[in-house]
């Protein structure tokens, strides 16, 4: 089924307002096993609207819009679908009477215009809306579509999921069919076309799923999608040897939960020490639900001061190897190790930009790794800006732990 979604609004291509109800559908979509090949969001104009209906009519045969069902002068969702199925709009009595209701508990009396409101196009279906005034439209088989769903809801956020899920959504869940399932694979420490290219015979050999790569700063992941479980775990058998030690996880965890999943389930604990990531890693970190299992906490050591204060380092010392070294990152994950007693410790200190820092230069990070079979430190040149250059440096940081854990170092 080939699900197209319009979003109508001229605030939704400007700052003022997001687009926030094609989103939220998506995920409704998902969880019924389906998903949009397309979606637009397109401001008030006749012109626009007509154009993209009749588009929208050639290659989707579920079509959901939100906005334009109001009472004023620039809401012309109905009249525009109704005109280009060549019907009338007449009104829908439950509509009208709804709307009246709706107005008579408030002890208000509705302006001339609300009555355009509960005008639906012949052949169609008034959605009732228990949240506001305007009905919305089931519309299936329309003129000369036979096959065709059009459903229109309202803009309004909270009116548009109400009516989804007390009206449109039972109607759509036995179109689904089978529900599609997601293999997830989630790999780091691997460059995405790296990736794409030592992961294509092993693709190409499971193509008839639906395959997609998606990376982000911090880590690549591979989704198969497809209607059968077995196809989905022969791929994921065929492809653990490809990922080997890169494979982060499966499902729906990232590089933070497996972790700390691996630490608790090891009975291990984790201290860190940034000066670089400001705390950015303890974020991630703690951002995951009972992180306190296996996480211990750490310190922000930004400055020499901090350096030395709250972990003891000697500022001449400091001042002699720099604040960004392999010496320093050395001293910092063992010493805060020791402090907390942890098994594992990551230390980070680098120059994110955008000036130098104690002469290193922009983009040189060192990552220390202390645990019970000693301390590495991982340099490296990062690219990008001060926010990505942080990200980056927590993500490596904790690939590389992630490594020598399972690597029993
Ligand atoms: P309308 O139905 O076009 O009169 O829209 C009513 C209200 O819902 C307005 O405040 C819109 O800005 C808001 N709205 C419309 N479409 C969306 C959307 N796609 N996402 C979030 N808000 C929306
Ligand atoms: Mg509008």
């Amino acid at each position: 089924m080939r699900i197209e979604c319009i979003a109508i609004g001229t605030e939704l291509l400007t700052t003022r307002r997001l687009d926030t109800n094609s989103v939220w559908l998506g995920e409704q979509l998902a969880g019924l096993g389906l998903a949009f090949h397309r979606k637009t969001a397109v401001g008030d104009s006749r012109e626009d609207l007509a154009a993209l209906f009749r588009e929208a009519l050639t290659r989707s045969d579920l079509i959901l819009t939100t906005g334009g069902l109001g009472p004023t002068f620039d809401d012309f969702t109905k009249e525009l679908f109704a005109e280009i199925m060549g019907v009338e709009l007449v009104e829908d009595v439950q509509s009208r009477d709804d709307m009246l209701a709706f107005y008579a508990a408030r002890k208000r009396v509705p302006p001339a215009v609300n009555f355009k409101q509960a005008l639906i196009p012949v052949g169609a279906e008034a959605l009732r809306n228990p949240v506001g005034t305007a009905p919305g439209v089931w519309w299936q088989d329309p003129p000369e579509h036979p096959g065709v769903r059009i459903v229109m809801m309202p803009g309004v956020p909270r009116e548009m999921k109400r009516m989804w899920e007390d009206q449109v959504a039972p109607r759509i869940r036995p179109l689904a069919g089978a529900a599609v399932q997601t293999l997830r694979m989630v790999v780091a420490g691997v460059p995405e076309s790296t990736l794409d290219e030592r992961t294509r015979e092993v693709r190409e050999a499971h193509g008839h799923l639906d395959w997609s790569i998606l990376a982000s700063l911090t880590q690549v992941e591979l989704l198969a999608r497809g209607p059968d479980a077995a196809a989905l775990e022969a791929a994921r058998l065929a492809f653990a040897p490809v990922l080997g030690p890169d494979l982060v996880s499966l499902g729906d965890g990232n590089l933070e939960d497996a972790i700390l999943a691996e630490l608790s389930q090891r009975g291990e604990t984790l201290a860190v020490a940034e000066s670089m990531t400001g705390g950015l890693l303890a974020s991630r970190l703690t951002a995951i639900p009972g992180a306190s299992e296996a996480f211990l906490g750490g310190v922000t050591v930004y400055s020499v001061v901090a350096k030395a204060a709250l972990l003891g380092l000697d500022p001449e010392w400091l001042e002699r190897v720099g604040t960004v070294s392999e010496a320093c990152a050395t001293a910092l994950a063992e010493a805060v190790r020791q402090r907390l007693g942890a098994t594992w410790a990551i230390a980070i200190c680098g120059n994110a930009g955008p000036g130098t820092e104690g002469g290193a230069p922009l983009g040189s990070v060192f990552i220390g790794l202390s645990g019970p079979g000693g301390t590495t430190v991982k340099p490296i040149t990062m690219a990008g800006d001060r926010v990505e250059i942080q990200l980056r440096a927590s993500a490596l940081a904790l690939d590389l732990l992630r490594r020598a854990i399972s690597a029993g170092r």
